[in-house]
């Protein structure tokens, strides 16, 4: 009975919803809104949230999650996952924030599009981080709309994926992030190597950590 609901009517499997800081990208120090959706279509080693991996039968109704939205003060709402792309409502979800004035933001694996989406993307703040273990690809939608690539530097990063020819417009508009891997030493050393190599070249990449791990807030 749920299953055919959710087919037909807008609802999505959250695994928390909650208020902090934008602690990564562009953004980051944004007072946010998190909505982490669950379930996600890769897995990667050092992923930081294997609680949102699993797809779930528990969905809450679209307005249920906006109605929890009031208790919170910020107005940038962060959809994150998991990986939002895996949900058919997330253009109802995104359609609803910024009908109520939110800001909105998707952080994406990039490797899925929804194509009832287009009409909306170009309003929204799309962090794109590409992954390893899917061989670094992006859907051409999602790199069309991505504000910002974050890769996130481990051992598997080289600068040759960043140099790739579908990256290559983020790197020459100065909108590729590093963000070392756990915020660990060996990576924010790797970040720095990759960065004075591509300054070398004239291409400016940020390194930006997960700073909320040094605020300790979540
Ligand atoms: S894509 Fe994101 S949520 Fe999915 S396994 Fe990788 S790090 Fe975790």
């Amino acid at each position: 009975m749920l299953r055919d609901k959710v087919r037909t009517a807008e609802y999505l499997s959250v695994n928390e919803i909650y208020e902090s800081l934008q602690g990564e990208g562009f953004l980051v120090g944004t007072p946010s809104i998190f909505i982490r959706l669950q379930g996600c279509n890769l897995r990667c080693p050092w992923c930081d949230q294997p609680e949102a991996l699993n797809f779930k039968e528990e969905h809450l109704e679209l307005r249920e999650i906006l109605k929890e939205l009031e208790s919170f003060s910020a107005k940038h709402v962060v959809i994150t996952g998991g990986e939002p792309f895996t949900q058919r409502s997330l253009p109802a979800l995104v359609k609803s924030l910024l009908d109520r004035g939110y800001s909105v933001q998707i952080e994406t694996n990039g490797t899925l599009w929804i194509e009832e989406l287009e009409g909306l993307a170009h309003r929204l703040h799309l962090t794109c981080s590409p992954k390893a273990v899917a061989s670094f690809f992006v859907h051409p939608k999602v790199l069309r709309y991505s504000k910002e690539l974050k890769f996130v530097v481990d051992q598997e990063l080289t600068e040759e994926v960043l140099l790739r020819e579908e990256f290559r417009e983020f790197l020459e508009n100065g909108r590729v992030v590093l963000q070392p891997e756990g915020n660990k030493e060996e990576f924010f050393k790797k970040a720095l190597d990759i960065q004075r190599r591509l300054l070398s070249i004239n291409f400016e990449v940020r390194i930006i950590p997960q700073t909320h791990k040094f605020l300790g807030i979540p």
